[in-house]
Formats: C-alpha cells, sequence, structure tokens
C-alpha cells in the first residue's frame, strides 16, 4: 500500500506517527518508536490473508439473501430502524435506554463494521461509538479508506447486539439469536462487501470460535457468505494504545481481502 499525505495525517491521528522520511522519523520518536514506524513505512506492509475457512467470493458478489424472521422481513432501513427502537423480541429490552442501530451507509456499504454491544455512552446516546473510541475508529476508517460519516459514507457501523445489557454483562446466546435477526436484515438492505469484527464479543460469535482475539486476528474468516476481519475495539485501542499498530495490520489485511 502506498501513502498519501491524508494517510499519513489519518494514521498520525491514530497515534501512529509515518514521518515522511524515515531519517526524519529517526530523528523525532523514541527507539522503540523507530522499529514500528519503519513497519508501518513499508511500501506493501498487507499482511497475506490467511483462510480460516473457504474463501467467500469477494469480487462482484451476488445480492445476499438471508434467512430474515418475519418481524423485520422487507422492511426498509428507515422501518427496520423504527422496528428496532421499539424492539421487544428479547429480555434486553427492558432495562435500555436506546436500542442503538448503527450509522453510516445509507444504501450500500463497502464494510459493515459489527462491534461489541453498546456501552453507557452508546445506550444513553442511541449512537453506535458516540464517543472517544468512535473517534477513533472514524479516524481508523479514513485511514483505511473508508468512512460512515459525511455525504458519502462507505461504511456502516453497527453492535453486534442492539440493547446494551445490564451492567454491560455479556449477552446471552438467546439475546445474540434473537438480535440476529435484525443483523441479517441489515446485511439484506447495505449489501456489504466485508465485515469487519471489533471486539472480543463480535468476534467469537461471527466466527464461530471460542479462541483469544488473538488468534482470531490475522486471517480470513466467513459468516453469511462474507469475508470477516477480526480486529481489536477501538475502546480497547484507547486503553492499550501499543495495539494500535496490530489494528492497522487488520486494516490492511481487510483492504487486501478485497482486491486479491
Ligand atoms: S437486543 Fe435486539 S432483539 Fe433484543 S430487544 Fe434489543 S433490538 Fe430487540
Amino acid at each position: 500500500m502506498s501513502w498519501d499525505e491524508r494517510q499519513r495525517a489519518m494514521l498520525a491521528e491514530m497515534g501512529l506517527r509515518l514521518p515522511v522520511r524515515a531519517a526524519e522519523a529517526v530523528e523525532r520518536v523514541d527507539e522503540p518508536e523507530v522499529a514500528l514506524v519503519e513497519r508501518l513505512a513499508a511500501p506493501a506492509p498487507a499482511p497475506a490473508p490467511v483462510i480460516s475457512r473457504p474463501p467467500p467470493p469477494v469480487a462482484a458478489p451476488a445480492r445476499i439473501a438471508t434467512a430474515v424472521p418475519a418481524t423485520f422481513a422487507g422492511l426498509d432501513a428507515p422501518a427496520l430502524r423504527d422496528a428496532v427502537a421499539t424492539c421487544r423480541a428479547c429480555s434486553l429490552c427492558e432495562q435500555r435506554r436506546n436500542a442503538v442501530y448503527g450509522n453510516g451507509a445509507v444504501q450500500r456499504a463497502e464494510w459493515l463494521v459489527i462491534t461489541d454491544p453498546p456501552d453507557d455512552g452508546d445506550d444513553a446516546s442511541g449512537q453506535a461509538l458516540s464517543g472517544d473510541a468512535g473517534r477513533l475508529l472514524d479516524r481508523m476508517l479514513l485511514a483505511a479508506g473508508q468512512t460512515r460519516l459525511g455525504e458519502s459514507p462507505t461504511a456502516f457501523v453497527t453492535p453486534l447486539i442492539k440493547c446494551r445489557p445490564p451492567r454491560g454483562r455479556a449477552p446471552l446466546p438467546a439475546e445474540l439469536d434473537a438480535c440476529e435477526a435484525v443483523l441479517a436484515r441489515q446485511i439484506e438492505l447495505l449489501q456489504p462487501r466485508l465485515v469487519l469484527a471489533l471486539g472480543l464479543q463480535a468476534a467469537r460469535r461471527l466466527t464461530g470460535l471460542g479462541e483469544p482475539l488473538g488468534r482470531l486476528r490475522g486471517r480470513v474468516h466467513a459468516w453469511r457468505d462474507l469475508p470477516v476481519v477480526v480486529s481489536y475495539h477501538p475502546a480497547y485501542l484507547l486503553r492499550s494504545p501499543a495495539d494500535k499498530a496490530g489494528a492497522w495490520d487488520d486494516l490492511c489485511l481487510a483492504r487486501a481481502t478485497l482486491t486479491t
């Protein structure tokens, strides 16, 4: 991948300093950061995709058809958003303040970003990743050539499950099963080419594997005939900025998956 000034700026906003010239970098950064900068500055750093299952079609995909339960089948995006806001298909409706439908691309999405369940701020605002973690995600997406913002968004960001479980506990299998109906209809409407799963709960649900996040990263999985790339949740990256370089590797893998 080549680096233009815009991507350099975006990487800088992610907290990854990518100087124009390596020599300048050596003068400016501490020793541990030199190796990171040099690795990120390599012209083609994207890891070769390792397919953990038979690769799904990613070029000129056929229209995705999913088995959507009758509750949500046939709804257009505004109607689906309204249905989610008043959904009572599982017990999580009891304590939510707001269901979080997601936001981004209106018609078709290149990337569907599926995150761990809403946090307290998302529950309060009804917005997916509305705080600092969301701002970091937006910078990461921009660096990878995607956006959920502006007049021509290319990505859609939505949580795995739309209502926050009480006290942030992990959602129960029955709750995940109930809410996957919403995801299924969102996929039908958005026709994404790739899913980026952010966070352990999203990664495990979409891959069907119970492995640690680190072992789910670095390879391409398949879910509903879509390629799935796993990465860290932005909230985790705010606490562990050293892993931003790994997150960038994941974004490069996602990009490479759609171009190979
Ligand atoms: S979590 Fe999903 S299925 Fe459960 S009430 Fe909320 S929107 Fe409905």
